[in-house]
């Protein structure tokens, strides 16, 4: 279990192939899962899934959802078989409340790709309870960025928060023949990991102001609105650990990192 708070994380999830991947992203993925520690839970913030308010999935045995069109008939055919966590669901409605965010529990809600595709590469095993959490439909910056502090005491209880969305997203630019990234794609992503590495908060929640080519890295905001989450759980100053660095279809960023208390690794 380790000593002191769980991490937390941002992925990108690429498309839903990358869960059988074996580009860059999918095997850097992988290999940042066996450096990662084992949490007692996963709860999980993915774009997929947005709700009037935030809610979490109560349901002892999530179904894998194929939330996706045109891929191959495989990837419909892969399950992620994790119990779902409900005690963590009512933890986390508890502490949104003591914060003042109001909350709703989904007893049906399953895993959509944005929750079970980087769980198989990172956890494979799939024997480690997964709550999903809705991002909430205003999806403004600052908003998730609360939502995220107010989870943070689950960290203590061995709750890994992770946000899975995406560093780029702009499907009308991507190219699946692959290519040099484009770069308004590379700006972005650099703009993002100096951010994060320099613990800019502020930066972060007026991204869509500050980030160069943010409307072109990001036409709609869902992809990137998770990563909020998982800044505001990591705590006023955090230290930020890239684990994934690579590209796929041209312009989408596999770009995933690692936030924790800057006293965790020197
Ligand atoms: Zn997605």
């Amino acid at each position: 279990m380790g000593t002191g708070p769980m991490p937390t994380l941002f992925v990108s999830h690429g498309a839903p192939t990358m869960a059988v991947g074996e580009g860059p992203g999918a095997l850097q993925m992988r290999r940042a899962g066996t450096t990662l520690p084992r949490p007692t839970a996963i709860l999980m913030v993915s774009a997929h899934w947005i709700a009037p308010a935030p809610t979490f999935a109560t349901a002892p045995r999530p179904a894998t959802l194929h939330d996706f069109r045109g891929f191959p008939r495989s990837l419909y055919e892969l399950s992620y078989p994790a119990p779902g966590a409900p005690e963590v669901a009512r933890l986390g409605a508890d502490l949104l409340e003591a914060h003042g965010i109001a909350s709703a529990l989904d007893p049906e809600r399953g895993f959509d790709h944005g929750v079970w595709s980087p769980l198989m590469l990172l956890y494979p095993g799939a024997d480690i309870p997964v709550v999903c959490l809705s991002l909430a439909a205003s999806l403004d910056p600052a908003r998730h960025l609360a939502m995220g502090r107010a989870l943070a005491p689950l960290r203590e209880r061995g709750v890994m928060i992770v946000a899975s969305g995406g560093a780029t997203h702009n499907l009308g630019e991507v190219d699946p023949a692959g290519g040099t990234p484009p770069d308004w794609a590379v700006a972005f992503d650099r703009w993002l990991a100096e951010r994060l590495e320099a613990g800019d908060v502020d930066g972060l929640v007026d991204w869509e102001r500050s980030a160069p080519h943010a409307m072109t890295a990001h036409p709609t905001p869902e992809h990137f609105v998770p990563l909020l989450v998982a800044v505001g759980a990591a705590g006023d100053s955090f230290a930020a650990q890239r684990l994934v660095d690579a590209f796929e279809w041209g312009s989408l960023s596999l770009a995933a990192w690692r936030f924790e208390e800057p006293t965790m690794y020197p």
